[in-house]
């Protein structure tokens, strides 16, 4: 039996139009993945996951094949998370949001629409609608962390930064996010709706900020208490220099630093180290509940399928790696 409480699957996505006549990157042989252009590193270029998703696999293919005992133990009370990881342009918003919430976000889009749900919905979506389906309500938050300081997502007055706090029963939490407690699967897209809406609304503000901000959505169980995050983070990109402006070396400084302590982390937990470094920023904060004990932690690491981007592809393997 697999006793692992932390699984990562790779999803390479489909070139983009723009991207027609690149060379591909990777090969795949089930779950294994070879990069074809990197004679030059010294470093591993095969690689084993859990999982390996191509481009032609679905939103809801990821779902019902990996995602399964996830939900399930969230189900049977315990805390979860699953994090969608990789550089900008990869496909972790595609993952998470899905295709339509997050392309209607990007364009602006005034008045929610009547969204079905396809092949391409997000994963929040999916997970959250199939522990209605066994619960009938659940209750959510929809936190963005940037620069390491917490924004509530639904909340329309943007009441600027919000304080974490600990409790020895819950773990960190945030008092002053909104709890919104759903019961339809239409409250559920409002919610996704509207946060997306922030996301937009942030980003065009702050320049793409939405690339340089993890966020997470809570949903929690009424009965168990048990809490699953669902984490699109931050995107990976290694900064290619330290010039620019200010504010850009500022969120890239605390983009370095939560996702490799994220990955301290997880190594620790790996190790069954003694100390797991949490505390060390509000992200692994946020996430402890549902790292430590018996939570299961599902990491989708998203790739690129270019040669070109080789040097990219190889630092998130091997971040992707260390959590395995
Ligand atoms: P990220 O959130 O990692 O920055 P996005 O989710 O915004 O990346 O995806 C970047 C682009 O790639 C978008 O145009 C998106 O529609 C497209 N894309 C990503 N993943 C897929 C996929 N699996 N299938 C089709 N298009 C995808
Ligand atoms: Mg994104």
């Amino acid at each position: 039996m697999d006793t692992s409480r932390i699984h990562v699957a790779v999803r390479l996505r489909p070139k983009l139009l723009s991207e027609g006549g690149e060379a591909d990157a990777i090969a795949v042989h089930k779950d294994k993945l070879q990069l074809l252009h990197a004679p030059w590193t010294r470093l591993n270029t095969s690689y084993q996951f859990d999982r390996v998703f191509q481009p032609h696999h679905s939103n809801a293919h990821i779902f019902q094949s990996f995602l399964t005992p996830t939900v399930q133990s969230v189900l049977n009370g315990n805390h979860a998370s699953i994090m969608a990881y990789g550089q900008t342009g990869t496909g972790k918003t595609h993952t998470m949001l899905g295709r339509d919430l997050w392309g209607l976000c990007l364009t602006n889009t005034p008045e929610q629409p009547n969204l079905t749900v396809t092949q391409d919905t997000g994963l929040m979506y999916l997970v959250a609608a199939e522990l209605l389906h066994h619960r009938g309500a659940l209750q959510c938050s929809y936190l963005e962390l940037y620069n390491d300081k917490v924004y509530d997502l639904l909340d329309d007055g943007v009441k600027g930064t919000l304080e974490v706090r600990e409790e020895a029963s819950i773990g960190a939490y945030v008092p002053d996010a909104q709890l919104v407690e759903i019961n339809s699967l239409d409250a559920l897209m409002e919610i996704l709706w509207k946060g997306a809406q922030s996301r937009a609304h942030r980003a065009t503000n702050m320049n793409e900020r939405s690339s340089r901000s993890h966020t997470i959505l809570q949903l929690t169980l009424n009965d168990t208490a048990s809490r699953i995050n669902l984490v699109d983070l931050a995107g990976s990109e290694k900064c290619k220099s330290m010039s620019g402006d200010g504010q850009h070396v500022k969120e890239l400084k605390f983009i370095n630093q939560s996702l490799s302590n994220l990955g301290h982390c997880i190594s620790a937990l790996l190790k069954r180290g003694k100390h797991i470094p949490y505390r060390n920023c509000k992200l692994t904060r946020l996430l402890q509940h549902s790292l430590d004990g018996k939570a299961l932690c599902s990491f989708i690491v998203t790739l690129n399928p270019c040669a070109s981007n080789t040097m990219e592809t190889l630092s998130t393997l091997q971040f992707a790696a260390r959590a395995m």
